[in-house]
């Protein structure tokens, strides 16, 4: 009986690779069509400084408008991205777009605040970064304080002194550098403290348990007092409720980012909000 449960659970397991397989190739080859005919698409989110209740960045986040598929988030494709070359391609496309989407908004006379684009840890290593952020600064006029660079701390472990080297570069383009989704990654401190960066994002895990979980507070407090005494501001994200965003500001966060403020908006929506000048009521925090 085990042997012919280990046969059937082998022909399960062959049959179900295949499908992945098949699957995953599906999907590759959609994102090659995907950039080929231009099916992606920038959300904007707002990022509010709590200390005046202002927008005072953006993050840019990936969909794929698929004829088929319809919008699919990058959950569901950047894994497979990331795995074959094609991240590459398409991190070349999104900085492009958000560089585009600045010079437009300027020379239309939109207020605009600094973009933040998520930089996957394979992008991050490959030669081609720095010489396409260089040539998308002169191609859109920008100047390189109006992006930020969202890295994840399992960026750095392959070769942590190429990364750190990295790092300093892009520094001294002008670029700011976050750490996305902080504490989930290796966490490695002593890095940490060499790594030139600007802003830690406390990842939405420990801002969702903030209001009921002490140890998810405790975390979160710990944090922000770590990031403060690097030097570092820190934002949170994920951030729906007042609960959470008071606990926040009672911390000393320095900003949020959450479906509290704003969900993730196409371009439209985004225009109309930096035109808008909307500001945060902070008077829940009195
Ligand atoms: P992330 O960089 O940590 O982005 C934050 C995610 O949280 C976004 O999901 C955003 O829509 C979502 N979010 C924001 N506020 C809230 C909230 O209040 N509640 C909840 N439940 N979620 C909230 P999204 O857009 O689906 O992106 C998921 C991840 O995909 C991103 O996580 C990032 O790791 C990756 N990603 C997105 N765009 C890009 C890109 O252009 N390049 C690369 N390499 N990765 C990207
Ligand atoms: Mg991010
Ligand atoms: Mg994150
Ligand atoms: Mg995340």
């Amino acid at each position: 009986r085990a042997k012919e449960a280990g046969r059937n659970g082998f022909q399960f397991f062959t049959q179900e690779m295949q499908n992945r397989l098949d699957a995953r190739v599906t999907l590759e080859q959609g994102l090659l069509r995907a950039l080929q005919r231009d099916e992606f698409v920038l959300h904007y989110q707002p990022q509010i400084d709590l200390a005046s209740g202002r927008v005072i960045g953006l993050e840019a986040l990936l969909r794929w408008q698929s004829p088929e598929l319809g919008l699919v988030p990058p959950m569901q494709f950047i894994p497979v991205a990331e795995e074959s070359n094609l991240i590459t391609a398409i991190g070349s496309w999104v900085l492009d777009k958000a560089c585009a989407t600045l010079r437009k908004w300027i020379d239309a006379g939109v207020p605009v605040v600094p973009v933040a684009v998520n930089v996957a840890a394979s992008q991050f290593s490959h030669q081609s970064l720095e010489p396409m952020l260089q040539e998308m600064l002169e191609k859109y006029d920008l100047e390189p304080s109006l992006l930020e660079f969202e890295l994840t701390e399992s960026l750095s472990m392959d070769d942590p002194e190429a990364s750190i080297a990295l790092m300093h570069r892009l520094k001294a383009v002008g670029i700011a550098m976050a750490i996305d989704d902080f504490g989930t990654g290796y966490s490695n401190l002593s890095y940490l403290k060499r790594f030139p960066v600007d802003k830690l994002k406390i990842d939405q895990s420990f801002t969702r348990g903030l209001v009921n979980d002490a140890e998810d507070r405790s975390i979160v407090t710990a944090v922000i007092r770590l990031a403060h005494s690097l030097g570092l501001r820190t934002i949170a994200e994920g951030v729906e409720t007042e609960g959470q965003l008071r606990l926040l500001a009672a911390q000393g966060c320095d900003e949020i980012q959450g479906y509290y403020f704003s969900r993730p908006l196409p371009e439209v929506g985004m225009v109309a909000m930096l035109k808008s000048g909307v500001v945060m009521d902070l008077g829940v925090l009195r």
